[in-house]
């Protein structure tokens, strides 16, 4: 701990923020708390405390709607404390307790529309205009060579016959299926990888109990592939923005799934061998929550390049059928066992 502790859990009354207090502070029974004067609570200083917070506040109270979403509470040090209604006693209290030591004030939030998803793009993509956007967004992202120099996996649980390579590739057609996903459709094949395994263990939804086995992939050939998760700046608002509006879309589940399969259609009409595209899974595998903006409402996505690029886990959807065209090798198959599953979570405040 770097600054002064000026706090500790017992200091608070909600029994779910004295427990995020808990589980963030320092467990140091020799140092009594200065402000209630008791030695057995977890002591923060003013950074950590105001960490607790706005993961208890903030990233707590995400509340995600049809597209995007945005936290139902939100903090700032240039507001006046007042009681907030819908919690209770205990946590007015604590706020009021928080705005004392902090000078940062806990408040109802009203989101930019932006957040929620209201976006133009966005709006046209839902529509008859769903071409309009589809060419913006086209013409908007660039086109990049898949990198030779890295491995990239596919996962299958239980395959007929996990050894056999073609096990690997986009199943054929003669199979019937009755689903599909975010990207490929019965006019659209495509097989999905990672570069990330944990990452395909999240978008395979694979437990402990499944038999689950792993394809590591090099690529043979230049591949061109239409790169949806890159940076670059837009002169327009939040609510024009292209790159919002395709946040928006890889975020949403599976309703959105007409939308982003027309638009893999387009990619693949276009000439492309692939897309690279950001994982669903992109918040649960780096913990970086994608619905939040910055105390003056602008969307960290937008307009933080270093943000947008931590946040995003890169998937690829390739095209056809690529073990078997030879764009693809595959240079091992192997048996996943998942040894041990960690989770990192928060306690949240009740909200009526
Ligand atoms: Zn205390």
């Amino acid at each position: 701990m770097s600054d002064k502790i000026i706090a500790c859990s017992d200091c608070f009354k909600d029994a779910a923020f004295k427990y995020m207090i808990s589980s963030y502070g320092v467990h140091d029974t020799t140092i009594q708390c200065p402000h209630c004067g008791k030695c057995s609570g977890s002591k923060v200083d003013l950074n950590s405390l105001l960490n607790v917070m706005h993961l208890f506040f903030v990233n707590g109270t995400v509340h995600r709607t049809e597209y995007g979403g945005a936290p139902v509470l939100q903090m700032n040090d240039c507001r006046a404390y007042e009681d907030i209604e819908s919690i209770s006693a205990d946590l007015n209290d604590d706020c009021r307790l928080l705005y004392q030591m902090t000078g940062w004030c806990v408040f109802l939030y009203g989101p930019r529309l932006c957040m929620v998803g209201f976006n133009d793009v966005l709006d046209d993509l839902r529509s008859d205009r769903i071409q309009y956007a589809i060419d913006a967004i086209l013409s908007s992202y660039p086109v990049v060579t898949m990198d030779r120099s890295q491995y990239y996996y596919r996962l299958r649980i239980d395959p007929n016959k996990p050894y056999d390579i073609s096990e690997y590739d986009t199943p054929p057609t003669t199979v019937h299926r009755t689903s599909y996903g975010r990207l490929d459709s019965p006019d659209n094949n495509l097989i999905y990888l990672s570069s990330d395994l944990e990452t395909c263990i999240h978008e395979c939804r694979a437990t402990v109990e499944d038999n689950i086995y792993v394809a590591t992939l090099k690529v043979n050939k230049d591949l061109r592939l239409l790169d949806l998760t890159a940076y670059f700046d837009e002169e327009c608002t939040e609510f024009e923005s292209v790159r919002l509006a395709v946040h928006h879309l890889f975020l949403a589940s599976s309703h959105s799934y007409r939308i982003s399969r027309q638009l893999a259609n387009a990619i693949r009409d276009k000439g492309y061998d692939g897309i690279i595209y950001p994982s669903y899974f992109s918040h649960i595998r780096n913990g970086n929550d994608p619905f939040v903006d910055n105390y003056v409402g602008l969307s960290y996505f937008v307009y933080n390049k270093h943000y947008a690029d931590i946040y995003q886990v890169r998937n690829y959807a390739i095209f056809g059928f690529p073990i078997q065209d030879g764009k693809l090798e595959v240079v091992s198959i192997n048996h996943v066992r998942i040894k041990q599953v960690k989770y990192d979570m928060i306690l949240c405040p009740n909200i009526e």
